[in-house]
């Protein structure tokens, strides 16, 4: 066992070391050796130093350089040191982090996390949270607790009862809303198309003034972070109108939540701590291993309603935090190990300054490629950039060129029925000389192209 994890360790270390030199996609030839991986199931085993050879061999050069710090497709943190070496003692840990009387060290990381991440993020202390796979099932886990609330309100439990015959609740979304919370809805029993979508601006932003609310017992979508633009919904405006009311209001904020590290570019948000939940992802923004995603929710006794569960075997409920009293998931890996070792590594100014950098760096490919004369599509105002090269095809074609030029990796997007492509500054080792390098490449290829 020494001798194979150490030379595991030597192994990654020298894939991590190679990240920031070689091209970001894999040559033809690597990815073509996908394919000598073994189809044939084995009978007899074989040793794990030849399984993890097999694995380095082929895996590593077939795989696109996701954690490298020139990777800017979709919405991609990488790693930092402290958390991909935490994921692996923790693995080797092994724990169940469903319950506290089994893994305790475990339990009290996740619950320092929570507290921490409470903090960074502006949110009600008291909040209770859900350590989760990513957004998508903290958008589903912070929807069920609003589930449970909002029907608990009106007599009904639903977790007893189901959905059929319940009070109506009425879904609002806007025209921007990412499909996991659709997804989510669904998985719910809302239905995915059972909703009514309040139209956005230019940014993908709600429009206040097109919210229509009634009496009816109500769960708000809101979001913090287009995945295009960078925009946010006016949740503290949203959390005034429905005070008083029978609304939930929840936030899909995967990434943009974490602006709020920032002192100055906190700003923007403030008002979201008056909203009912948040789902946010660790594995994006905070630069922890995937996968990892925190739900929050304001009423913590919600939360730990929708999900807990009871059995013989299973601990009685005491004064202990009993991790799986809160998540979907009973027996699961330790999520929260990797987070606190990230938040302790960077502490809470450098996240925000981290947040910060990545902001100006977006900003700085936005300059640089309007300065060459291409199209902005919209301001930037977090770590996202639109970038259009002219018609579809023209797009299409420089995107390709790009990703097989391999200095950098951005993918393609529709934005507002215009193609284009997006760029989105996520991960902690990016330099402002990746980024240079990045432009420059961007340029190169894309006059050569047109
Ligand atoms: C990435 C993202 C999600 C989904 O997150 P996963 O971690 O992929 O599950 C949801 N909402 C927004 C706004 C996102 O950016």
């Amino acid at each position: 066992m020494n001798k194979l994890l150490s030379d595991t360790a030597i192994r990654a270390a020298r894939y991590l070391a190679t990240l920031p030199e070689r091209p970001v996609t894999p040559s033809r030839e690597a990815l073509a050796a996908i394919a000598d991986f073994p189809e044939a199931l084995p009978n007899d085993g074989a040793s794990p130093e030849t399984v993890v050879a097999l694995l380095d061999q082929i895996g590593s050069p077939a795989s696109i350089a996701n954690a490298g710090p020139r990777f800017f497709g979709f919405v991609t943190g990488g790693a930092t040191p402290a958390s991909l070496a935490a994921n692996w003692l923790a693995s080797a840990w092994d724990q169940n982090a469903a319950m506290e009387a089994v893994t305790p060290a475990v339990a009290r990381l996740e619950e320092l996390s929570r507290r921490w991440l409470l903090d960074i993020l502006g949110l009600p202390p008291a909040s209770g949270a859900a350590f989760v796979t990513g957004a998508t099932v903290a958008n589903f886990t912070a929807l069920a607790a609003a589930r449970h609330a909002i029907l608990a309100r009106e007599n009904w439990n639903v977790e007893a009862a189901g959905l059929f015959g319940a009070p109506d609740v009425n879904v609002i979304v806007s025209k921007e809303t990412h499909p996991s919370v659709f997804k989510s809805l669904g998985l719910l029993g809302f239905g995915r198309d059972r909703v009514t979508a309040v139209p956005t601006d230019s940014l993908g932003q709600m429009q206040l003034d097109k919210l229509v609310l009634t009496d009816a017992p109500t769960i708000i979508c809101a979001q913090v972070g287009n995945v295009n633009t960078g925009g946010s919904d006016p949740v503290g405006e949203i959390a005034k109108r429905i005070a008083g009311s029978n609304a939930w209001l929840h936030v899909d904020g995967a990434f943009g939540l974490w602006l709020r590290a920032s002192e100055r570019l906190g700003a923007n948000l403030n008002g979201i701590e008056h909203a009912d939940s948040w789902a946010t992802d660790a594995h994006k923004w905070l630069n922890v291993p995937y996968d990892s995603g925190v739900a929050f929710v304001k009423d913590a006794q919600a939360l730990k309603q929708a999900m807990a569960i009871s059995a013989a075997y299973l601990p009685l409920e005491g004064s202990v935090r009993n991790p799986s009293d809160f998540t979907p998931e009973l027996s699961r890996r330790a999520r929260g190990v990797e987070i606190w070792a990230a938040v302790s590594e960077l502490g809470k100014t450098g996240i925000g300054a981290m947040v910060e950098r990545h902001c100006d760096q977006a900003r700085r490919f936005a300059d640089g490629l309007a300065e060459a004369g291409y199209d902005i599509l919209c301001p930037v105002t977090m770590n996202q950039v639109l970038v259009s090269f002219g018609s579809t095809a023209e797009n299409r074609r420089v995107i390709e060129a790009i990703q097989e030029e391999g200095t950098c990796w951005c993918g393609i997007t529709k934005w507002q029925s215009q193609t284009a492509m997006r760029i989105s500054v996520c991960n902690h080792m990016t330099s402002d000389d990746d980024v240079e390098l990045s432009l420059a490449a961007i340029l190169r290829v894309a006059a050569a192209v047109l």
